[in-house]
């Protein structure tokens, strides 16, 4: 308890001394909202021959604070602001014109698709000015690469959007949020880095966002690329050796620009003695989609196959993914005859994106799974 009163009167005491709103985009400060309305123009100490970058804050770890500099996982996440951030690297300013602006300021298991739609509309506005060459995403570890994802899939430019978290809180001795902020601006201004998707920076190592994924709860070698390997390293410099062979950014079939809101899908995981129920549940509680996190290659318990059934049967598409963590979901024959889709390479929460995408373009089983083979 006491432990809790001294985090509660620590995070006060922050809030004041960096000035910054932390409530999430619902209640922005106007300050938030001028910030996220302005796009950045040139400042007095702006170097011309720099590149210019907008760093979008939205909280998670590298904005986390507590008040002990040893602890490394009791501290809140989302607390400091992006000017605090930024204030933090002033080294960022020899490589970059860095401005920055505040979307939300929460834990990323707190994203949900109204951020992700505000997130990115706010990126292509932006990236369609001639005053903004890269955008770098601050965000939470946990969910990530979910955000990442999205951003790969409904980003309309060739520009650079790398995303960025820390597994230490901006207070712990070496906090690794700077030096990936750093690496994640220097990334983002790199004219090498254009024309790749969605990038994740994160420990020295440059991942594709179609790839990416969490591995470890704390340690900061956490993200690995699977299957795919990294798109490059930074040591000092930037050395890209992988190329993106996935469709991203404008080269998809989706577009947020028209969107309010993303249709429901939900994941179920598969495990011993599960049942049907499960996707009945999903279904009355209006899912328009379903991802199941299946064992091995996908695979469903007969339970598990009678409810994705009769989702099937009531209009719902049902996408088989891996609790592997890893490898290919493959087009087995029998699920095909059924509808049950196959998510390729994709894990589960990567699936849900691609088919909350998908079905805002259509329910035709085939041209969903097309997706899934193409992205
Ligand atoms: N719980 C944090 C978040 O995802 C973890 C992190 O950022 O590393 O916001």
């Amino acid at each position: 308890m006491k432990k809790q009163r001294m985090l509660v009167l620590f995070t006060a005491l922050l809030f004041v001394f960096t000035g910054c709103s932390h409530s999430p985009e619902t209640k922005e400060s106007p300050k938030e909202k001028a910030q996220t309305q302005k796009v950045s123009s040139a400042s007095a100490s702006e170097k011309k021959d720099l590149p210019n970058i907008r760093i979008l804050a939205t909280g998670g770890t590298i904005a986390g604070a507590d008040q002990s500099k040893t602890s490394t996982t009791e501290y809140k996440a989302g607390v400091v602001g992006v000017e605090s951030l930024i204030e933090a690297v002033p080294e960022m300013k020899d490589i970059a014109n860095v401005s920055g602006e505040q979307i939300v300021n929460v834990g990323s298991t707190n994203i949900d698709n109204k951020i992700l739609l505000k997130l990115a509309k706010r990126i292509n506005h932006l990236l369609a000015s001639d005053d903004v060459d890269g955008i770098v995403v601050t965000h939470g570890t946990d969910t990530l690469e979910e955000t990442a994802y999205f951003l790969n899939l409904t980003v309309k430019s060739d520009k650079p959007v790398v995303i960025v978290g820390s597994m230490r809180p901006s207070t712990a001795i070496s906090a690794d949020g700077p030096s990936n902020l750093y690496n994640a601006v220097k990334v983002a201004g790199a004219p090498e880095a254009k024309g790749k998707g969605t990038l994740v920076v994160l420990n020295d190592r440059i991942a594709s966002a179609r790839y990416v994924t969490k591995t470890n709860t704390t340690t900061t070698d956490t993200f690995k690329s699977e299957e795919m390997g990294f798109v490059g390293t930074i040591a000092d410099d930037i050395y890209f050796n992988n190329e993106i062979t996935r469709k991203h950014t404008k080269d998809t079939d989706f577009s947020v620009s028209n969107l309010d809101e993303l249709p429901q899908v939900d994941i179920i995981y598969g495990y011993q003695n599960d049942g049907s129920y499960l996707f009945d549940a999903a279904v009355k509680a209006g899912a328009k989609g379903i991802v199941f996190a299946g064992s091995g290659n996908g695979s469903l318990s007969d339970a598990a196959e009678k409810g994705a059934d009769s989702a099937v049967k009531k209009g719902v598409t049902v996408v088989r993914s891996t609790r592997t963590g890893n490898g290919v979901v493959t087009p087995n024959q029998d699920y095909a005859e059924k509808d049950l889709l196959a998510s390729n390479s994709l894990n589960p929460q990567k699936a849900r994106m691609l088919l909350m995408l998908a079905l805002t373009k259509t329910n035709d089983p085939q041209k969903i799974q097309a997706y899934f083979n193409e992205y």
